[in-house]
């Protein structure tokens, strides 16, 4: 989606900065995605004018953050795209308290908690993407998830068009699924985490390292697990067992590493990726019973 010169005036004057035909297939971790503009949200201050500029101009739009989680359609879309700004992220600890802004790197932010002796987020090290893409999935990896020491989320409310703060517990954590509204945005968090001395939580952060490199095609296009685990069991194993390591549909193909991720072996389109989703969701209903529910958001027209 192309904005109107006039709706572009309007926004730089909002001091928003905007990027016009970006390719998503860019910006996203498994190289998926079509041609929009792109308009980063550099003063939080201003991101409720800015949304009642878009409101105003009937301007359809979506948030991004590390795009580490999402399918993309491709071809000209028909919404623009809203990106918090990731350089110099404010991070700031104080006792047990760590400070957040939501564009900040995930990774970034575990070794910065690190550095102030602040540990219980070891575990996360290796997932890409955003705090606020952490925060919107209830991110979680090998027994941790972020949810369980959010003490406070700033955020903007569409539903009331302010900036507000919801307390952590006000707010639902399930697996890979929260209570923000879906147009909620994350602006900032603050974490509370339990002391830990700086060497046993890079002890920690190394075994994780190992343990996904050992198991996960980290060197090849991804979104990290397609599928949710249903109850009780694992997605990933359901597939393997169906021998479906490998098996492809154009470039979209379930990687030969770890079942539960499907990998952009070259130029797969969001049409490969979805018949392979489908395909997958299919066999395993067939053979098990199980109706496997996205993990990856998936973004039609
Ligand atoms: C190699 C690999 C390994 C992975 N391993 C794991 C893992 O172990 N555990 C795990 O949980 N996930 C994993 N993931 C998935 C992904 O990294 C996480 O879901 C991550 O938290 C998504 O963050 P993001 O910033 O990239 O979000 P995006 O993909 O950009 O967006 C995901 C959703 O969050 C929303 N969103 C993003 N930022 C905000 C914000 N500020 N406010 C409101 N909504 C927002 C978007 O609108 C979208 O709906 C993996 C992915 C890859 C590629």
């Amino acid at each position: 989606m192309r904005i109107s010169d006039k709706a572009a005036a309007r926004l730089k004057e909002l001091g928003v900065e905007l990027r016009q035909g970006v390719s998503l297939a860019e910006e996203t971790s498994l190289g998926i995605g079509g041609t929009t503009d792109e308009i980063l949200l550099r003063r939080y201050e201003s991101i409720p004018e800015v949304m009642r500029l878009l409101a105003d101009e009937h301007i359809p739009h979506r948030l991004l953050g590390g795009g580490t989680n999402v399918l993309i359609v491709d071809g000209e879309l028909p919404w623009v795209v809203l990106h918090l700004p990731t350089a110099h992220p404010g991070m700031r600890a104080e006792g047990n308290a760590a400070y957040v802004d939501a564009s900040a790197d995930l990774g970034g932010m575990v070794t910065f908690c690190a550095k102030h002796d602040l540990g219980g987020m070891e575990g996360l090290i290796g997932v890409p993407g955003s705090v606020g893409g952490a925060l919107r999935m209830n991110a979680g990896a090998y027994g941790t998830q972020i949810g369980p020491h959010v003490r406070e989320v700033e955020l903007y409310r569409a539903a009331t068009g302010e900036i507000e703060t919801l307390r952590g517990s006000d707010i639902r954590f399930d697996y890979r699924h929260t209570s923000f509204a879906p147009d909620d945005l994350m602006l900032r968090v603050k974490l509370e985490l339990p002391s830990k001395p700086f060497k046993e939580i890079i002890a920690g952060i190394k075994v994780c390292n190992e343990k996904r490199r050992a198991s996960q095609p980290l060197n090849q296009k991804s979104a990290g697990c397609i599928f949710k685990n249903p109850p009780g069991g694992s997605a990933g194993r359901m597939i393997d067992e169906l021998g479906l390591k490998g098996y492809r549909v154009g470039d979209a193909m379930v990687s030969d590493r770890h079942a539960n991720f499907f990998v952009n072996a070259g130029h797969a389109s969001c049409s490969d990726m979805l018949k392979l989703i489908d395909d997958v969701r299919e066999r395993v209903r067939g053979a098990y019973d199980v109706e496997l529910e996205n993990e990856v958001i998936v973004w039609r027209n």
